[in-house]
């Protein structure tokens, strides 16, 4: 079961992160966390190969950033204790 942390994933919305913009790798959706935000959602993360609103997307249709981390993404039971506050994108 995962934790509350104290910061945000920038995809899947979940408290997931112990600290921003460190290459942490979110356990919830598997987004890697270049410090890329909603603020800069339609740039290509150089780190995840695809812009955070094609990772948002993903996430939304199966539960994981991108395809090839569906299978080391946590379970919706494994994530169920962990606190999301979803935002709402607009682009
Ligand atoms: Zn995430």
């Amino acid at each position: 079961m995962l934790r509350d942390e104290q910061n945000q994933c920038p995809c899947c919305d979940y408290y997931s992160l112990a600290r921003r913009s460190a290459h942490d790798v979110c356990p919830v959706c598997y987004w890697e966390d270049d410090g890329t935000d909603l603020d800069r959602m339609n740039e290509v993360s150089s780190a995840n190969h695809i812009t955070l609103f094609t990772g948002r997307q993903n996430f939304g249709a199966f539960g994981a950033s991108d395809q090839a981390a569906l299978s080391l993404v946590a379970t919706p039971d494994e994530r169920s204790g962990l606190r999301r506050e979803q935002r709402a994108t607009y682009h």
